[in-house]
């Protein structure tokens, strides 16, 4: 039987600990350490829940024995024992480490905080899995691109596209960042269109799209409406049909209380650790068709969505396992389709 690969998490925020966590529910992969600049609660809850903690810096490590967080060693001495590393450091810092990554030979997955060139491929596990296999370098796309792929790829597989728009209303801020923000406003982000999502989807996807996307004041989710001309005609059951069989996505309903993201996550609570939702979530009732147009609301949990896509990037990576078979696996390792909210 093959070891499990052997995996470094450099940058243990909010995508870092979940990757990580998610990483560990698999049978084939094993976080072998994760990386903090500074020895904060984070730090302390890395060590607390077992994994080895590195520092990405060495001159900081005096700081970390100080609060009494204990380290292993530096970011370099964990590379050293990884088979791959994640890269989860703030947008930009990751092309930085890819230097380091290159120096030593190591498989690299970014998150879509960087510029796509960071990588061979750009990622997302429906999309476009096989042009990830045997990679040095894979870039897995951002949140909102994500949940735009997802849809786009079922779309454009059974009824082709002609032609895509989505506008992003988009989460300010994570909840735990509490020095930036909008506290009172709604921010076109950019003013003058396409939003980067429409050419970042592309990377993955062969589709005609064009984006806009604004930011509002909540930290939730973020929501999308997509507006699709497809080339077969079709109607809203076609549609309703093809999302069912898809675990990456879950219809919900209106007529179930679903007025908002705030009620969705409030549902999720109930069920999922840190309330992370790693599928799309799809307002069934708004799925409608207009004059051969297909209208599309769904919500995006910023927080969790790629994580799953960085489980099967590893997997094609390392040839593990074909695109079917890895999608089974981590589905079911993270609960993705088990439960319907
Ligand atoms: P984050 O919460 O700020 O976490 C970044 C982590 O990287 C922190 O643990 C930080 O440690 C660590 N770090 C700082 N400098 C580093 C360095 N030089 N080398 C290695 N690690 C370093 O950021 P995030 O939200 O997880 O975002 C990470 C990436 O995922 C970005 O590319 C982002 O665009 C992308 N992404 C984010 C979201 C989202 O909604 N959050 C969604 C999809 C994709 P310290 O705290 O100790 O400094």
């Amino acid at each position: 039987m093959r070891m499990k690969v052997k995996v470094a998490v450099n940058g243990y925020g909010t995508i870092g600990k979940r990757v990580a966590d998610a990483i560990n529910a698999q049978k084939d992969m094993e976080v072998v350490g994760v990386t903090k600049t500074k020895p904060d609660f984070e730090a302390r809850n890395a060590v607390r829940k077992g994994y080895k903690l590195y520092a990405v810096y060495e001159d900081k490590i005096e700081k970390f024995d100080k609060a009494e967080i204990k380290v292993e060693g530096t970011v370099s001495e964990l590379l050293a024992k990884a088979d791959l590393v994640v890269d989860c450091s703030p947008k930009g810092i990751g092309a930085k480490n890819k230097e380091m990554y290159a120096k030593l030979d190591l498989k690299a997955i970014f998150q879509g905080g960087e510029k796509k060139d960071v990588a061979e491929v750009s990622f997302n596990a429906l999309a476009n899995y096989e042009k990830a296999i045997g990679k040095q370098f894979v870039r897995v796309v951002s949140c909102n691109t994500t949940g735009l792929a997802r849809v786009l790829y079922l779309i454009k597989k059974d009824f082709g596209v002609k032609k895509a728009k989505a506008v992003m209303i988009r989460r300010v801020v994570d909840p735990k960042e509490d020095k930036k923000g909008l506290v009172n406003g709604i921010s076109p982000d950019p003013i003058k269109l396409p939003s980067h999502h429409g050419p970042d989807v592309k990377t993955v996807l062969d589709v005609n799209i064009i984006t806009a996307a604004f930011k509002v004041p909540t930290t939730l989710m973020h929501v999308h409406l997509i507006n699709i001309k497809t080339e077969k005609s079709i109607n809203e059951t076609d549609v309703i049909n093809v999302f069912e069989l898809e675990p990456r996505i879950m219809l919900i309903s209106g007529n179930d209380g679903y007025s908002s993201t705030a009620k969705i996550i409030e549902a999720s609570r109930e069920f999922r650790e840190r309330y992370d939702l790693y599928e799309n979530i799809i307002w069934r009732d708004s799925i409608s068709v207009v004059d051969d147009e297909l209208f599309i609301t769904q919500a995006v949990h910023q927080e969790a969505i790629v994580v799953p896509e960085n489980v099967d990037a590893i997997r094609a990576m390392f040839e593990l396992k074909s695109k079917e078979e890895s999608l089974k696996l981590t589905n079911s390792s993270l609960g993705i389709g088990k439960i319907k909210l």
